[in-house]
């Protein structure tokens, strides 16, 4: 038998503000309430008869939603963007436009992403689960949604043969 095992959107809201990044032109700079998922698909452990248990995945998933929460989230990654910083300034400049924001470094989670959508960040919080998968050979694959808001957003899934 096998289980899917939802961490659901209730739980895990982060409120943020970004912008997406073309080639060319960029969005200016706006912000949602995102929700946050997470789906694991397996069988029961022997010991407790779970997937796995809710209080072991839940810190990962706290942990990403409180470093993304009520920041300005930028990529560190993209081509087009240069984030520079002086004190505790980041000079943040989008190259095909030469346009440029001045932020408060407290202010800005940096991410190691290329652009800031949803199905970026369900690859970046995809990622952070994978150790999940040698802890507990039960699980089969695990598929994480975030969602700019309810029914706008993406779902990514790793299975233990895609990891
Ligand atoms: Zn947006």
């Amino acid at each position: 038998m096998s289980y899917r095992l939802v961490q659901g959107e209730l739980s895990f809201k982060f409120a943020a503000a970004h912008f997406v990044l073309g080639d060319t032109g960029c969005e200016r700079l706006h912000g949602h309430n995102y929700l946050v998922e997470v789906q694991i698909y397996g069988a029961q452990d022997e010991t407790k008869n779970l997937v796995i248990d809710f209080l072991e995945l839940k810190p990962f998933v706290r942990k990403f939603v409180e470093e993304l929460d009520h920041k300005i989230l930028l990529p560190t990654e993209n081509p087009h963007l240069t984030i520079t910083k002086k004190k505790n300034e980041l000079f943040v400049n989008f190259i095909p436009k030469n346009k440029k924001y001045i932020f408060p470094e407290s202010d800005v989670s940096l991410l190691a992403i290329k652009n800031t959508t949803v199905e970026e960040f369900a690859r970046l919080l995809s990622s952070k689960l994978i150790p999940l998968f040698s802890k507990h050979p039960n699980i089969d694959a695990i598929e994480v949604g975030v969602f700019e808001y309810k029914g706008q957003g993406c779902w990514m899934k790793r299975t233990r043969d895609t990891i």
